[in-house]
């Protein structure tokens, strides 16, 4: 299994960092988490965007769709871009959101799929299974995995949440939010996370590997691994546009 990464900012673009987006390939399926502003130019340097299996938009937020609008011309326009019509999984809050404020009419392009926590489906060869995030309503984290392969978890947006830990047990890779260095004094509580809740998530959820990301600028991933390192005891890799993890 394969991650890639087209964008690792956290809630807007950052020098040389896009919002969300990574792609999950295994068994011939590519299967893409998150389609934020700016990533449609990574994801088109790396793969015809027209091969894409599936995409998953774990919430409503523009650093997690808005190149969803990129992806949906794209294959509008470019005679044979569309190879399939590429289904679009998120919660049916999500998928409201994009239908409304986005899309008025998927095309026959985009085929919305609703899902909700505890749903599992198969994409390609993949599994994926949701979870709710303790962020806006609707949002859903994801773990993916192959027959008796690796796994990958991806936290979403979210705060610290016991439910996610269990979520993720045992997993191999996870990609985890890590919004801010440290908590500021005059956030609410849940939302995202910080450096040492990250930490927190991913050792109560024994996981191997942590992609740290989602670091909102002026903060960045560097600094966030480092700070998540000094109380997680599994690796930790500091995100960036075009890090690539094999597992
Ligand atoms: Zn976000
Ligand atoms: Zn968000």
């Amino acid at each position: 299994m394969r991650l890639s990464v087209f964008g690792h900012a956290g809630s807007y673009g950052a020098p040389g960092a896009q919002c969300s987006s990574y792609l999950v390939s295994a068994t011939g399926t590519q299967l893409l988490l998150d389609i934020g502003n700016g990533s449609f130019s990574n994801l088109a340097r790396q793969l015809l965007p027209g091969d894409l299996s599936a995409v998953f938009v774990s919430h409503r937020h523009h650093d997690h769709l808005a190149d969803l609008i990129s992806l949906y011309h794209y294959l509008s326009f470019v005679p044979g871009a569309l190879r399939h019509p590429i289904p679009i999984y998120g919660s049916p809050e999500t998928l409201e959101a994009i239908r409304t404020l986005v899309l008025a009419d998927f095309g026959g392009i985009l085929l919305p799929q609703a899902v909700r926590a505890g749903q599992a489906v198969e994409v390609g060869g993949l599994q994926v299974t949701f979870a709710d995030a303790d962020h806006v309503p609707g949002t859903l984290a994801a773990r993916v995995s192959v027959d008796g392969g690796p796994s990958l978890g991806f936290t979403a947006d979210t705060g610290p949440n016991p439910g996610l830990e269990q979520f993720f047990d045992g997993i191999d890779l996870l990609v985890g939010e890590c919004t801010w260095l440290t908590r500021p004094d005059q956030a609410p509580a849940g939302l995202h996370m910080d450096a040492s809740e990250l930490a927190s998530m991913a050792t109560h959820s024994g996981a191997r590997r942590l992609v740290v990301t989602h670091v909102a600028y002026p903060g960045n991933a560097v600094a966030a691994a480092r700070l998540v390192a000094d109380r997680f005891a599994g690796e930790v890799i500091a995100a960036f546009d075009g890090l690539a993890v094999e597992f």
